[in-house]
């Protein structure tokens, strides 16, 4: 038994002891005895009373002195007491840290709860986006950044890339914006100035454009010469193969200032719901896979199975674009006597897939991450002495962007790939004409 409570044994013991002793000498047992119980809970009701008093002042001090039990429970309580102060203190310094050094950034940072409404801001958000502590704080953030852009970010609450904004205190500059979620439903949200970096990209994407618009009257010129130079008897047999290289050259060149303004088409315009229409995919593929065949003449075995009758909402230009490149790639990339399918499908959950597999060289694994970008080719030679501009897969990825789909890409060396365009069920619209869920296969 511990000794706090044997010593509480001993003095009540002690106590009955000597009323016993008392009453044996002066009679009165009953007297003595209750005198004896009196002592003893009286020593408890003190004891209660110093710790009321004790805990009444809140504050960490040095416990009243006390010995048996009551000295252990005051003891445990005040280590329990300073363990309590020691952790709050610590807490504190950490947030005190916490919102030092998030004050320090140079990024504007925001703490926002779970309905987006302001709790705390730096520093830097103060000064970039003038917020006074007594009129913003509490106020929803939408309120602050008004832009159509943002308040699609936070609706669809996929948070992994920022998004582009213009500034709400000076237009001509634009804020990346980025919300991380963290603890029970807090974010943080980060803010930068990327004015500087997106004027860069403007002008890159303005001087591809403008070159590739140049080069384009030039090209014409010289192709409309190249095809009357080989069309002229007179010149000697020795000219044919030179100017039919020409030709084919200059025919390359066109194809990338092509593929080039594209590109910086699908860069500079806003994706516009006003553009969009709804595109029947059945026949646009239809349109896709005779057009592939003519080209292709009998090179390959194209096949294509319709078997969802649902369409897109969309850009028919855009979409043409973007599975006439993947059928290319694989006609491109298959050799003669290959298989090529595309299909069209719906998949669990309503998203709808376009799917081009072929019988190719197939993509080594390493690649496959790197392949939408610009002039990615995993081998060049072969892809300039097919055609390829090294732009087709930056259009696909582009275009599916707009469309709010995705690229998947399988392939194994020396047997095949296959190339997934995934579009989501909001994208997907059925028409009356159209069947539902149906099969088409046409060979
Ligand atoms: P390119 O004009 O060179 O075909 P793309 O952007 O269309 O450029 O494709 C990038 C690279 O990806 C190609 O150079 C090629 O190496 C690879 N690739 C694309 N499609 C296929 C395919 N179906 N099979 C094998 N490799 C492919």
């Amino acid at each position: 038994m511990r000794s706090a409570w044997l010593s509480e044994l001993l003095l009540l013991g002690g106590l009955l002891l000597a009323a016993l002793l008392l009453a044996a000498v002066f009679g009165y047992f009953g007297w003595f005895m209750f005198a004896a119980l009196i002592g003893f809970s009286g020593r408890h009701l003190f004891q209660l009373y110093r710790l009321e008093r004790w805990l009444r002042v809140g504050r960490v001090r040095n416990p009243p002195e006390s010995w048996g039990i009551w000295g252990d429970v005051f003891e445990h309580y005040y280590r329990l007491q300073r363990r309590y102060y020691k952790r709050k203190k610590r807490l504190a310094r950490v947030i005190r840290e916490f919102r030092e050094s998030t004050a320090a950034m140079p990024d504007g940072t925001l703490v926002l709860n779970s309905e987006f409404r302001i709790v705390w801001f730096n520093d830097a958000a103060r000064d970039s986006l003038r917020l006074s502590s007594s009129r913003d704080l509490g106020q929803p953030v939408c309120n602050l950044l008004r832009s159509p852009r943002f308040k699609t970010y936070l609706a669809a609450r996929e948070f992994d890339q920022p998004v582009i904004v213009p500034s709400p205190v000076d237009d001509s500059c634009s804020l990346a914006v980025r919300l991380i979620a963290y603890g029970a439903d807090q974010y943080l949200l980060l803010i930068r100035d990327v004015t500087r970096m997106q004027r860069l990209q403007t002008m890159r994407r303005d001087f591809v454009a403008n070159a590739s618009h140049e080069l384009r009257s030039p090209l014409t010129v010289l192709s409309g010469y190249l095809e009357a130079l080989a069309d002229e008897q007179e010149l000697g047999q020795h000219w044919q193969e030179p100017l039919a290289d020409m030709l084919a050259q200059c025919q390359r060149m066109n194809t990338l200032v092509n593929d080039l303004l594209e590109l910086s088409r699908l860069e500079t315009e806003e994706s516009d719901a006003s553009t969009e229409d709804e595109v029947d995919v059945p026949s646009l593929l239809d349109r896709i896979v005779r057009n592939a065949r003519a080209e292709d003449g009998d090179r390959h075995v194209i096949s294509l199975e319709i078997s969802s009758g649902a369409g897109l909402k969309g850009n028919d230009s855009e979409l043409h674009s973007a599975f006439s490149n993947l059928v290319v790639n694989a006609i491109r990339y298959t050799s003669a006597g290959g298989e090529i399918k595309i299909s069209w499908l719906a998949r669990p959950g309503g998203e709808l897939a376009f799917e081009v597999s072929d019988t190719g060289i197939g993509i080594d694994e390493k690649h496959i991450p790197f392949i939408t970008q610009r002039f990615y080719r995993v081998n060049s030679s072969h892809s300039r002495s097919k055609g390829g501009t090294g732009l087709g897969l930056a259009i696909v990825k582009h275009v599916l962007q707009r469309h709010n789909g995705r690229l998947e890409v399988e392939s194994i060396p020396g047997e095949g790939s296959i190339f997934r365009c995934v579009f989501p069920p909001q994208r997907a619209f059925y028409s009356a004409e159209l069947p539902g869920d149906s099969s088409i296969l046409a060979q």
